[in-house]
């Protein structure tokens, strides 16, 4: 299960960005995960429940996955359709000379925290990177 290596640089990530910007805890980190990327979903939840455990700041932090639905571009004709109905071969003209637009990516869309006392004029705010 390779969702667990990547939730660890994940939660890592995490933990340097509340360390850096002093808040109290991480509430919600929402991940931009492609359908054609090599995570499985529900993998990927149960890593997370398990490694945030674990962390300094992310312990109770919730997790949010938006899917990013896989498109791929055709060069021969330059129209795009959808990556998992079709694969490499355009739809539309039947060639093969595609690539892929978007749907493979796994980023930290977001981070919600919690900030402390001292921080107590600044707003809970979200730190997207
Ligand atoms: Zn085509």
């Amino acid at each position: 299960m390779h969702e667990l290596g990547i939730v660890v640089k994940v939660l890592e990530q995490v933990d340097a960005v509340a360390e850096e910007y002093k808040a109290e805890k991480i509430l919600k980190v929402t991940m931009e995960v492609g359908e054609v990327s090599t995570i499985v979903p529900e993998l990927f939840t149960d890593a997370f429940d398990w490694a945030k455990k674990r962390t300094r700041f992310a312990a109770e932090a919730e997790l949010e996955m938006i899917i990013i639905e896989g498109r791929t571009y055709c060069q021969s004709c330059g129209e795009t359709y959808k990556t998992t109905e079709y694969g490499k071969q355009c739809p539309h003209c039947g060639s093969s000379d595609t690539y892929l637009l978007t749907g493979d990516q796994v980023i930290i869309k977001d981070i919600a925290a919690v900030f402390g006392d001292e921080d107590d004029d600044v707003a809970p705010q979200e730190e997207s990177y």
